[in-house]
């Protein structure tokens, strides 16, 4: 029988839920806190592959299942060989975190994990409400990943691009990978009136991850995307072929500010918190930083909604989204102006929201600058 008050409520134990509550545990200032997460899903299945870079070693090396220092950039006009080192680029499993945390959650006496559906959240002045159909919880301090697609797409003010795709794990007949250098985008696809690129992995001379990935507003039918990386493995020639493992995502694009919806009771976190990085779609490392930020904010006992901090990423952000939603077909003249006056590591800390005024100058530069300009004054009228 679960209680029906908690010190913390968890609603959505993937990324961000399950990273939070990690932190939490293992934070002695927590130890006599109840927490309760609450999860539609098992997670027992490998529905996700994520990739990170970082110069050292992070909290989650033991998970890291492939890492890489060379990378390749390639479009119609240009290909290069990038070295990332100091930066590593990581790979984690999305199972191998789920068969790492869920023992530790389950068997902490802090916790209650509930396979339940969350029907609504309810704030009010003094607690934030959990409707389930197991049961209604209350606590004054929760925390929801719940991503909700509705909000962002009943406005006009911020346009909202998908990154999506298909991945396919496949192991090939030739040895058509180099199995030290990941292609970080290839541009060199046939672009089919919007921003695409092929995303490759590899895990050997003969096995890798391949993902058909878009910028733009509309999904496909899933045969365009495989149709699409058939197409790549023949370009590439890859002989005969076997798919060992498929994927498929779709990761919110946007400017949107999210933060609006959170209450000195409520607070979204992951995508649903806008931690995605709105012009590329990468989530994970922000979620690792976010939710340890957020495990130091929590000892203060200050109102939720004051754990958001704006910062200037955040509205070059949005100018790119305007520029690149704008000009849909001409995200590969985009990134190749990028990658061709900016070496990487600039660019790897640009992604990360690490560089300063200067090098932002520097990335800015490397684009068209009408588009930016007309961009920024449509803002600012
Ligand atoms: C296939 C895929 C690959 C990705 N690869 C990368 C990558 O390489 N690098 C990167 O940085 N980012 C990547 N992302 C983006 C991002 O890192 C992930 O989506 C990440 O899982 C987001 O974490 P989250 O906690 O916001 O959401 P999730 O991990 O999706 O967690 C949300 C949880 O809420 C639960 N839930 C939803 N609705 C309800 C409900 N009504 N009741 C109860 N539970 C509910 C879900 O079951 C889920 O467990 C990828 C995303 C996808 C889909």
């Amino acid at each position: 029988m679960k209680r029906k008050n908690y010190d913390f409520i968890i609603c959505g134990g993937g990324a961000s839920g399950m990273l939070l509550a990690l932190h939490l545990l293992q934070d002695s200032f927590f130890e006599k806190h109840r927490i309760l997460i609450i999860d539609k899903d098992s997670k027992t299945t490998n529905d996700r592959t994520w990739c990170f870079w970082e110069k050292e070693a992070g909290p989650l090396e033991h998970l890291v299942r492939y890492s890489w220092h060379q990378a390749k950039f390639q479009s119609a006009e240009i290909q290069q060989n990038l070295n990332l080192k100091p930066y590593t680029y990581k790979m984690i499993r999305g199972i191998d975190l789920y068969q790492y945390a869920l023992p530790l959650l389950k068997d902490s006496k802090q916790i209650d994990w509930l396979e339940a559906t969350i029907s609504n959240l309810e704030s009010d002045m003094n607690q934030t409400l959990v409707h389930t159909e197991k049961g209604t919880f209350a606590s004054s301090r929760v925390f929801s990943s719940l991503y909700n697609p509705e909000r962002v797409v009943h406005q006009k003010k911020y346009p909202v691009l998908q990154q999506h795709f298909v991945g396919w794990i496949v192991e090939t007949e030739n040895n058509c990978f180099d199995p030290e250098q990941i292609t970080f985008m290839d541009f060199d696809v046939p672009q089919a009136n919007a921003t695409r690129f092929m995303y490759v992995l590899p895990f050997s001379p003969n096995k890798a991850l391949l993902e058909d990935t878009f910028f733009s507003a509309k999904l496909l039918p899933k045969e365009d995307y495989e149709d699409a990386i058939r197409a790549y493995l023949k370009k590439i020639g890859a002989g005969r072929y076997t798919c060992l493992e498929k994927e498929a995502g779709s990761i919110p694009m946007t400017a949107y500010p999210f933060q609006q919806h959170n209450t000195s009771h409520l607070l979204h976190i992951g995508t649903a918190g806008g931690w995605t990085k709105a012009s590329t779609g990468y989530t994970f490392q922000q979620t690792l930083r976010q939710t340890q930020r957020l495990v130091q904010f929590l000892k203060h006992n200050t109102p939720l909604h004051q754990f958001y901090k704006w910062d200037k990423f955040s509205f070059y952000d949005m100018l790119f989204l305007d520029v690149l939603e704008k000009h849909n077909t001409r995200g590969a003249d985009l990134f190749t102006m990028m990658f061709r006056n900016n070496p990487i590591h600039r660019i790897l800390r640009f992604l990360d929201n690490k560089t300063n005024f200067i090098e932002d100058l520097k990335i800015m530069r490397s684009f068209p600058l009408g588009w930016f300009l007309k961009a920024l004054w449509k803002r600012l009228t």
